[in-house]
């Protein structure tokens, strides 16, 4: 007699169900507990805690009206405030933007965004660095007038004050000394300022033709090495222009505003205070003719600087945030550090700023 042939096909489908089955019960189980001690669990909280436990569960919208209704017949939750996130869980809003608003907006503040139209932006910008609701309409504008900007970028230009004018509200960065000083339209130095440390440059590393250049002590010592190295490489290049006080910087700006007015002359010229060539880490290059964006002297330059702590200010790509026009010339030193993350990460000194130097001195 002919043995029937086992149905495997059966069998695999049947394993295939037990196998689900016992990966899903727990969570189905685990879920339904969860939901139903909720408030028990949370009863026992301060109420900013309550939320932030509540919202950090992630619950589905349905199961967030359910716990709210129970937490509210148990007199757990205040009922003004669940009557706010019932009523943004149903404009659908995410937990993490509800949290934002329940725990930050005041109950006026609540009510006008409540009549608003659900604001898709908003929940992405409460969740990036930087972010300040008191700003919001500043963002707002600014993401209007460059809508090409991805949130983020947005937020980074307004906390660098680029939605206002230069030279308005401008701050004045107090330890010029610092290699991470920051120096631009809307922020500058104290006319005093002068490094202490300052040295005078050598021929060959500095046109001195008309004056000795001088520039500060470690500065000068990453330069001479950078310039050493270029040459092995057939590039040459040398200092035209290194520190240099308010006052040159004053007469320099002055000239320029005659000659093209102000206007212009803002374009490519630094107000005195505003210079970087105040602080004497910043060097203006060339090699019989000033270099430009392009050249040999800038590509090697580009490719080699950071290692020896040197950056480029102001490139091409990157006026809309310096606010200056391109200027291939002028370097700053930084310190190797900086300028490996700037090099790396292809960031602007201002957004390295922000984003390594302010954020740390403001958590600490
Ligand atoms: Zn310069």
């Amino acid at each position: 007699m002919k043995r029937k042939k086992p149905n495997y096909k059966l069998r695999r489908n049947v394993a295939k169900i037990i196998i689900v089955i016992i990966i899903l019960l727990p969570i189905i189980i685990i879920n339904k507990t969860k939901i139903l001690h909720a408030p028990i669990y949370l009863q026992n909280m301060k109420y900013s805690k309550l939320i932030s436990s509540f919202f950090s569960a992630n619950y589905t919208n349905d199961e967030t009206k359910d716990i709210l209704e129970k937490l509210k017949k148990e007199k757990i939750i205040d009922k003004v405030n669940t009557n706010y996130i019932s009523a943004l869980n149903d404009k659908g809003y995410n937990h993490n933007t509800i949290n934002f608003v329940i725990t930050n907006f005041s109950k006026t503040d609540m009510t006008k965004m409540l009549n608003k139209k659900y604001d898709k932006d908003f929940e992405e910008y409460i969740t990036l660095d930087f972010f300040k609701y008191s700003k919001y309409n500043r963002y707002v504008s600014y993401q209007k007038d460059h809508p090409s900007l991805s949130l983020d970028d947005v937020v980074v230009r307004v906390e660098l004050n680029l939605d206002k004018d230069p030279y308005e509200d401008a701050t004045e960065e107090k330890n010029p000394n610092s290699l991470d000083a920051l120096v631009n339209k809307h922020r500058h130095i104290s006319k005093d300022y002068k490094p202490t440390d300052l040295v005078n440059m050598e021929d060959g590393y500095a046109n001195n033709l008309y004056g000795v250049k001088e520039i500060r002590k470690e500065t000068y010592e990453q330069f001479k090495k950078m310039v050493d190295a270029a040459k092995k490489d057939d590039i040459v290049f040398y200092a035209e222009s290194a520190y240099r006080d308010y006052e040159y910087q004053d007469q320099l700006y002055e000239e320029y505003v005659n000659e093209f007015g102000q206007e212009k002359a803002d374009t490519f010229a630094a107000r005195a205070g505003y210079s970087e060539h105040q602080l004497g880490t910043t060097l203006d290059l060339a090699n019989v003719w000033t270099i430009e964006e392009g050249d040999p002297e800038y590509e090697w330059i580009e490719k080699n600087g950071y290692k020896y702590g040197f950056i480029f200010r102001y490139k091409k790509s990157k006026e809309d945030i310096t606010g200056f026009e391109a200027e291939g010339w002028h370097i700053r030193y930084v310190g190797v550090e900086a300028a490996t993350i700037i090099h790396k990460k292809n960031i602007t000194f201002d957004e390295y700023w922000l984003k390594y130097i302010s954020n740390k001195k403001s958590s600490n």
